[in-house]
């Protein structure tokens, strides 16, 4: 295939309350500049929207600040159960697994769900997935989470959600936030891909199921992909990634798209943000919250969205 096309990436690591102290922020910014560098390199190789995606998704989810493979959050009872999906723009396929335990990177579930006749996995089946692929037992649970954890049980779980990143200082301050991670891509041949993965919201009862490996949470066409990440049932509630896709495919430019679907989810006092690209390489994000930990590159250089602190704001860059 011949490669005619700018890529561009924008990733995020989750969103919800300011990040207290510089510390912190400098070691988002570094990670998450680190992983833009790294899959934008493989975006020039050649390699497709989806396998940088994929890429992408993996190396986020090693890194133990995010809430998403190695890192997750506990939920009520104590276990990790983790969630993720990927749509292809191109193929226009969505798939997905739900909470799985035991695994390193569930984004390779759902990466193999593609070529499913089955597309979508909860609990059992995504573990015996897991077997039949033959994936190691992986153990997710960092001390940090499990601190967290126990201090919430001693609050008797008065927080909607677990932190945005875990960092040990942030237990000290219960500065409640999200943490989630997700993927978007153009790559060289102009297709679009996007991914999400997480821990859920923390502290949540058995069985709930995050947006995250829903289209509400997770969607692609040919015309744009969008991650979410936020409180999943607020995600839900405004079928938030499919709404501006649909706007963007029936005319409305992707900045144009953000700021009303970002409007409607003020007016509706939704708690989230949003990250997203369309075929023409604008890159946009979106918050109702305060901070979206999001980062991209466009083709020039790399840029973050990590001070942009404050209520419903929406940028692009096209
Ligand atoms: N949206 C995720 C959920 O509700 C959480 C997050 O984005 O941090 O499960």
């Amino acid at each position: 295939m011949k490669s005619q096309v700018q890529p561009k990436l924008i990733i995020h690591g989750g969103a919800g309350s300011s990040l207290h102290g510089k510390g912190g922020l400098e070691a988002v910014r570094q990670t998450l500049h680190a992983i833009v560098e790294e899959v934008y390199a493989l975006l020039l190789s050649g390699a497709n929207a989806s396998v940088a995606v994929v890429r992408g998704c993996q190396l986020l989810e090693d890194e133990p600040r995010f809430n998403a493979g190695t890192g997750s959050v506990l939920q009520s009872d104590g276990q990790i159960r983790m969630s993720a999906s990927i749509m292809d723009g191109a193929l226009g396929r969505f798939s997905g697994v739900i909470n799985v335990s035991r695994v390193k990177n569930p984004i390779e579930l759902a990466q193999f769900l593609q070529n499913s006749p089955d597309r979508v996995l909860s609990d059992y089946g995504a573990a015996e997935l897991a077997r039949e692929m033959q994936i190691p037992s992986y153990n997710a649970l960092t001390d940090l989470r499990l601190q967290e954890w126990i201090q919430e049980r001693q609050d008797n779980f008065k927080r909607t959600m677990a932190g945005v990143i875990a960092e040990p200082e942030l237990l000290e301050t219960s500065n409640a936030g999200r943490g989630t991670i997700g993927v978007v891509a153009l790559d060289t041949y102009g297709k679009l891909a996007v991914g999400t993965s997480t821990g859920g919201k923390g502290f949540e009862r058995i069985g709930r199921v995050s947006d995250s490996a829903m289209p509400a949470g997770n969607y692609a066409t040919n015309y744009a992909a969008v991650s979410c990440t936020g409180i999943g049932e607020d995600i839900i509630d405004e079928c938030l990634a499919p709404k501006i896709v649909i706007r963007v495919t029936d005319g409305l430019s992707l900045q144009e798209s953000m700021q009303r679907s970002f409007a409607e989810a003020h007016d509706n006092k939704r708690d989230f943000g949003a990250i997203a690209l369309d075929a023409t390489g604008a890159i946009a994000w979106g918050k109702t919250c305060d901070v979206i930990l999001a980062a991209f590159h466009d083709g020039d250089k790399i840029g973050d969205t990590l001070e942009l602190a404050g209520g419903t704001q929406v940028g692009s860059i096209s």
